[in-house]
């Protein structure tokens, strides 16, 4: 069947049905060429795409649908079942890359891997390379067979959903049907095996109700929109909330459990809402959006606080050094806030679309475009890096799928209202009830709030412009008390037509513009953009006596490497500091940087006073951070003596060099760097774990810069039961040396042994040049240590 045989039976089917009322401008109608995007995607295209295909190819991923085919020999796969979709994801983002720009010699690449899936297809669809391939040790998570594991983790549809995904856009960008043939052939195995009577399961990692949708619309096969619903209908109550199966979702009014399979399920239940016309799901999503923005949402756009479980924290629970704020889920962020906006035309989604966008989204991939975070933190000391490659790869191969979609964005239209969501030079022809229209969009945003829109309509006609006043410029971060500004600069955001001001009424935050446009035709809008001060809710612990700065949808922070002394967690900054702006074309690929006084703080020894020194802050924008190598960073900033991380006098045990049974050096540092938890459980700050060993002595020594007397050790255990793997010891005992000898030191009474608290024991005193403990792990678990201290 020809492409144009399946669009014409799609549009059909989609206009005898229903879809979102407004409609995205797809990216391949709008060209972004401006100083910020553009150059991302360039390196997205030229670096981060063929760099992920390589890797595929190095780390197995290739070699997977090559056995399964039995065009290579053996039974070795990779590490986990869901793998197959990180060839998947980059064959959507290079198909995405292509249809900007043309690129042949990665078209036969992607011919050749499709040629390699179909292999891998067995006769009735079923692809899935990690049963398919017969290992003689099949993977824990596969089961016995087929579907068996679904619900848990055997992620079968998650690979079909990622497989509809880029089939879609494999055929839309090329109009090659090679690889959208697998896909009917694997969807229309799922619609014969799956639904009422038939297997009655729901997917163990959601993203088939996307794919399912996206097939719908392609090939306008109903079947499949009935499946993606019954894939929401089939879930909870029985289930776990891990996976969002612990109610039926249209009774979920919280978010919780995993945050990427949670994002990609209310996009879903979005889909098929606006697919199906079932209002139901509506009202589930609309109190969970509302639940994440006012409790759950780093001010970077990040969701799901903690790395347990990859998880939504409780209310308001949002650390910042621990912060998980994966990248798939700012991804998958976006996506939910753009199909909330498609629903409801409101700005108060594309204001945390924009905040994810260019904050906690963008961060997830360095500026040198082969570098990856899969958490993305909002402090550090040092413990964060950006890796080459995860084993678990998701989040690079969904940003080499996400970066080329973002012209996408910027646009929307519903009959004769054209939505202006997003700032960033372009041209876009869009057509409308009323006609075609060009818009040449002219802007040096992020960092300057002046936007140009020049309109040009293939003839003169009616209509509406919505353009978005974001709720930054209108002293509202993002929709509810999340988030505040300081001060109210009280700036007026203006628009003008053809250079006159134009007064304006704005509905669901767009400033509405309805009049007959004609050639040529100007709308001139002036965000302002100071810098602001952004205060959380005092619900949030961990923000409290602390300020972020913003400027524009910018959000920054203090790093290492443009302070003194690569310093920034021992600062403060008085909340009336002037800040001044200014533009750094040879800085991190050109930045705006921020520069203002503060002061940076140290304790002495024997003493308790807190030395501050005035000294000159500068902060750069948040998303690059993390670009000049390990450092010490914060978003949140003290401006209060209370809230400040003074840098401490040194230490018998900071000036120690460290030795340990424990391979790992660089958790060495963590037991000496004078970070006292909150409790034992703490992951703020770094600790030392010998995890995953349980029920083996191991130890831990300091090495002295010179010979002390000592007469007490004090040990914080990290111990972070129930659910994770490290326990207080079953216990330990501290030695000094003595000569060539070990010895235990004399004390009375046993070692305290706790948690949340430091374990002090004071000895007889001695002459020493090094210490040693040594510790009995439980029968069951590890131990971890955040902090030993010797006096
Ligand atoms: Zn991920």
């Amino acid at each position: 069947m020809a492409a144009t045989f399946f669009m014409a039976v799609a549009s059909q089917a989609l206009a005898q049905n229903k879809d979102y009322p407004i409609q995205p401008v797809a990216f391949t109608n709008v060209n972004v060429h401006d100083n910020f995007w553009e150059p991302k995607m360039e390196v997205n295209a030229n670096v981060t795409i063929p760099y992920t295909l390589q890797q595929c190819k190095i780390n197995g991923r290739v070699d997977n649908f090559l056995r399964a085919g039995g065009s290579l020999a053996g039974d070795k796969l990779s590490d986990f079942p869901f793998d197959d979709t990180d060839i998947y994801k980059v064959i959507e983002g290079a198909s995405y890359a292509m249809q900007v720009k043309k690129n042949p010699k990665l078209d036969n690449y992607i011919d050749s891997l499709i040629t390699i899936i179909g292999k891998a297809q067995e006769k009735d669809g079923y692809l899935y390379t990690f049963r398919t391939v017969k290992a003689a040790k099949p993977h824990p998570w596969i089961g016995s067979k087929r579907w068996e594991k679904e619900e848990d983790l055997s992620h079968e549809l998650y690979n079909s959903g990622h497989l509809f995904e880029a089939a879609t856009a494999h055929y839309q960008a090329t109009g090659k049907k090679t690889l959208l043939n697998i896909a009917i052939k694997n969807a229309d195995l799922l619609v014969r095996v799956f639904g009422p009577g038939k297997i009655e399961e729901y997917p163990g990692h959601q993203i088939v109700e996307i794919g399912l949708s996206k097939m719908y619309r392609v090939t306008g096969n109903q079947k499949y929109l009935d499946l993606a619903k019954f894939f929401l209908d089939i879930r909870g109550p029985k289930g776990d909330a891990y996976n969002q199966a612990d109610k039926r979702v249209v009774d979920q009014h919280v978010a919780v459990g995993h945050a990427v399979r949670a994002a990609y399920m209310y996009t879903g239940m979005a889909d098929i809402a606006a697919l199906t016309g079932d209002v139901k799901y509506l009202t589930a999503i609309d109190d969970i959006w509302a639940d994440v923005v006012t409790k759950k949402l780093y001010i970077t756009g990040g969701i799901g606080a903690t790395g347990n479980g990859e998880a939504f924290g409780e209310d308001f629970q949002l650390p910042n050094m621990s912060a998980y704020a994966e990248t798939c889920a700012a991804i998958g962020n976006v996506y939910w806030n753009n199909r909330m906006f498609l629903l409801h035309g409101d700005a108060k989604y594309i204001d945390v679309l924009e905040r994810t966008l260019y904050n906690g989204l963008l961060s997830g991939v360095s500026l040198s475009g082969d570098k990856f975070f899969y958490p993305n933190p909002l402090s550090s000391v040092f413990q964060h890096q950006r890796s080459a490659w995860f084993s678990c790869a998701c989040c690079i191969s969904n940003m080499t799928r996400f970066l080329p979609s973002v012209p996408g964005y910027v646009y929307a239209k519903n009959n004769n209202d054209l939505y202006v969501n997003l700032f960033m030079t372009s041209t876009a022809h869009i057509q409308l009830k009323a006609g075609k229209v060009t818009v040449e969009q002219t802007t040096d945003y992020p960092w300057k709030g002046k936007v140009d829109l020049t309109i040009t309509p293939a003839k003169t006609s009616n209509f509406t412009m919505r353009v978005r006043i974001p709720g930054w410029a209108q002293q509202q971060p993002v929709s509810g008390n999340l988030y505040a500004f300081d001060n109210n600069t009280n700036l007026p955001v203006t628009l003008m037509i053809n250079g006159k001001p134009l007064s304006f009424t704005t509905e669901k935050g767009y400033a509405v513009i309805n009049r007959t446009w004609k050639k040529d035709d100007k709308i001139t809008l002036m965000l302002p953009m100071p810098v602001q001060k952004v205060l959380a809710n005092n619900n949030v612990k961990d923000d409290r006596d602390r300020f972020a700065f913003e400027k524009g949808p910018i959000i920054f922070c203090l790093e290492g490497p443009d302070n003194k002394d690569s310093l920034v967690q021992n600062i403060m900054i008085d909340k009336n500091a002037a800040v001044k702006t200014s533009y750094n074309a040879s800085l991190l690929n050109g930045v705006d940087v921020l520069t203002t006084t503060g002061f940076s703080t140290k304790r002495q020894l024997n003493s308790d006073s807190l030395i501050k020194t005035q000294q000159e802050i500068t902060a750069i924008p948040y998303y690059a951070w993390a670009n000049r190598g390990p450092s010490e960073m914060t978003v949140w900033i003290p401006y209060t003596a209370s809230a400040v991380k003074p840098k401490p006098s040194p230490s018998i045990a900071s000036l120690s060099k460290v030795s340990s049974s424990l391979k790992n050096t660089r958790m060495y540092n963590a037991i000496k760097d004078q970070y006292e938890p909150q409790d034992s459980k703490d992951t703020n700050y770094p600790y030392m774990h010998w995890w995953p060993k349980k029920n083996t002595s191991e130890f831990v020594q300091y090495d002295f810069d010179k010979e002390y007397t000592i007469s007490s050790s004090g040990v914080y255990w990290f111990d972070d039961g129930p659910w994770g793997g490290c326990r207080i010891p079953d216990n330990y005992k501290v030695y000094y040396k003595k000569g060539a000898d070990w010895v235990e030191v004399k004390h009375t009474g046993a070692y305290p042994n706790d948690k949340d608290k430091l374990n002090t024991i004071t000895f007889e005193p001695v002459k020493t040049t090094a210490v040693k403990m040594v510790l009995q792990l439980p029968a069951d678990n590890a131990t971890g240590i955040h902090e030993w201290i010797i006096k």
